[in-house]
């Protein structure tokens, strides 16, 4: 059997590409956010792909994502850990090789298009070597997250069907398409994706047995989740939609309340939330 048939990640989206519904992943800074995230899932009866942006490796030297494996490995629904936005090829190989992570996105959109693909290939290799599925980004999806290089000076690019292509020839299992969608929030007209251009690239990706993921999903309403989803997105990466909520109850209350009351009713929040957006995306109930 081939490794990546047993893979979590890959199983999670599949099944969920075939059920029709979005699986989030959510961007977790804490052990804190790990035990909420996975409460949700588990009051849900939901799969759940749990994602770190590479600053909570050099944060914790990689520990933070080891306490989330065994937090993961004793949840009663299936839960991914996969690592986002890895943009240095010294961290990729060493979250490849030795944390235990089931799929990584590997980023080298910041260089030119020639170098990009060339290291993408290298370093997807190199991941499949050590058992872990892959992302990228074809095109450029505008704007920065935590830790990551903010690329709004770099003029945001769309992903083409025939740039889609070179991607998948590099071996990556998941497309992250840049179709207008945006990192952080969004400018007052709200998100403007480009349907047509995610239903092109829908066809050419199930024929060729890759996934797709949607970044950017700041101000999302539930409807626009949801077309995403009806187009044949199954990786939902979250940040704020989950942890706005949690994250202002924290500031609020950090001087007020006993901390441990503190922790338990901010996660409380976050629990709420994650079930919350757990049923737009219809994955409720849809645990194997
Ligand atoms: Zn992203």
């Amino acid at each position: 059997m081939n490794w990546k048939d047993s893979n979590t990640t890959l199983q999670i989206l599949k099944n969920a590409e075939n059920g029709k519904y979005g699986v989030l992943a959510t961007i977790a800074y804490t052990l804190d956010h790990v035990i909420a995230m996975v409460q949700a899932a588990e009051n849900k009866r939901s799969p759940l792909i749990i994602q770190f942006f590479p600053w909570a490796i050099t944060h914790s030297k990689g520990n933070l994502i080891k306490a989330a494996k065994v937090v993961a490995e004793n949840a009663s629904v299936p839960v991914a850990l996969h690592l986002d936005h890895c943009q240095n090829e010294e961290i990729v190989k060493f979250a490849a090789s030795e944390l235990p992570f089931d799929s990584i996105m590997v980023d080298m959109s910041h260089y030119e298009k020639e170098e990009n693909l060339r290291k993408t290939k290298d370093l997807v290799k190199f991941c499949n070597d050590h058992r872990k599925a892959t992302e990228a980004e074809p095109g450029r999806i505008e704007g920065g997250e935590d830790g990551i290089m903010d690329t709004e000076e770099l003029e945001g690019i769309l992903t083409t069907p025939d740039e889609a292509d070179l991607f998948l020839q590099a071996g990556i299992d998941i497309l992250s398409p840049a179709i207008g969608n945006f990192h952080g929030d969004y400018p007052p007209a709200g998100p403007q994706l480009r349907f047509e251009l995610l239903e092109a690239l829908e066809s050419y990706t199930r024929a060729r047995d890759v996934r797709l993921c949607l970044h950017g999903t700041n101000d999302f309403t539930p409807k626009l989740l949801q077309d995403n989803i009806d187009r044949g997105v199954s990786k939902i990466n979250v940040n704020k939609l989950v942890l706005d909520t949690h994250l202002e109850f924290f500031q609020k209350n950090a001087n007020r309340i006993s901390l441990t009351t503190l922790f338990d009713d901010s996660n409380k929040i976050l629990v709420e939330r994650m079930e919350y957006w757990i049923e737009q995306c219809r994955s409720a109930g849809r645990a194997k």
